[in-house]
């Protein structure tokens, strides 16, 4: 049966999903029509509740962009017009893919990618505590997990009939809340994410717990970058580096059990 074609808005980290989905035989290219669109990032809302109510205890219902600036406005009525790069989300606000890399057709002018600066010093300083700190950090960051699956269910790369953290047959880890059940939950899905991740940030602001995620997968994604020279939804061609393999590979990464 042939498949109908279908129309796809995608902004720089949506074409970079579709990249992987594509190499994943998820989607057939063919199948898909993409509408590029350069962005300019989303606003995080958590950060704009903070700066409209500070207690987060008022709903914002209507945002609207002007010249750099969003106007809002909040179920009381109040407004109050902040700088967009004040509440912008963190993933966008470091953005190197701001123009989609694939698309049919690109709607609108290309915009300059942002300063990564701050987010690299952060990665590599978290990389120069010592393990133990590191560890004990990813511990009190999975204590809060609730094991909702929200950050699984908004991952595009996300898309196993049934996931790993819920098989029977054969049961990989516990389904309980303790906290070495959702440590093991944690590590798989985000080593399941090795040379997959493109920095959506769509975990982050799915999790309902203000788990920082991202520090996790934005580590694997410095890592593949640096043993593997891989970035993942940059080409469809470049085969990832968990389907390939070199006799020159690096492998400082695999210590002594
Ligand atoms: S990460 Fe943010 S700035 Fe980059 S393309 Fe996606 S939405 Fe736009
Ligand atoms: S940032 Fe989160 S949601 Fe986006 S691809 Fe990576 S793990 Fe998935
Ligand atoms: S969204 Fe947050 S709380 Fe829910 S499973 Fe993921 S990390 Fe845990």
């Amino acid at each position: 049966m042939k498949l109908p074609r279908i129309g796809i808005l995608a902004k720089g980290c949506d074409g970079r999903s579709i990249v992987c989905l594509i190499k994943e035989n998820q989607i057939p290219r063919e199948n898909i029509y993409i509408i590029g669109i350069s962005c300019n990032g989303m606003i995080d809302v958590g950060k704009a509740q903070n700066y409209v109510c500070k207690m987060q205890e008022v709903e914002i219902i209507s945002a609207e962009e002007k010249s750099g600036s969003i106007l809002l406005e909040d179920e009381d009525k109040r407004k109050v017009e902040l700088k967009k790069e004040d509440i912008l989300t963190d993933v966008c606000e470091c953005c190197q893919y701001t123009n989609p890399l694939i698309y049919d057709v690109l709607i609108g002018e290309e915009v300059k990618k942002n300063k990564n600066e701050q987010q690299e010093a952060f990665i590599k300083e978290f990389e120069k505590k010592p393990l133990e700190e590191r560890w004990k950090y990813f511990q009190e960051q999975a204590s809060k997990c609730i094991r909702c699956y929200a950050c699984r269910q908004a991952c595009p790369n996300c898309y196993c009939k049934e996931c790993f953290a819920e098989q029977t047959k054969p049961k990989w880890i516990g389904v309980t809340d303790n906290i070495s059940d959702i440590m093991f939950f944690q590590i798989g899905r985000i080593f399941h994410q090795a040379g997959r991740c493109i920095d959506c940030g769509a975990c982050v602001r799915a999790c309902p717990m203000g788990i920082d995620l991202r520090i996790f997968t934005y580590k694997l994604i410095k890592d593949v970058k640096e043993f593997f020279g891989y970035e993942a939804g940059i080409s469809l061609e470049e085969a990832p580096p968990l389907a390939t393999f070199k006799s020159d590979d690096k492998q400082e990464f695999i210590t002594e059990p």
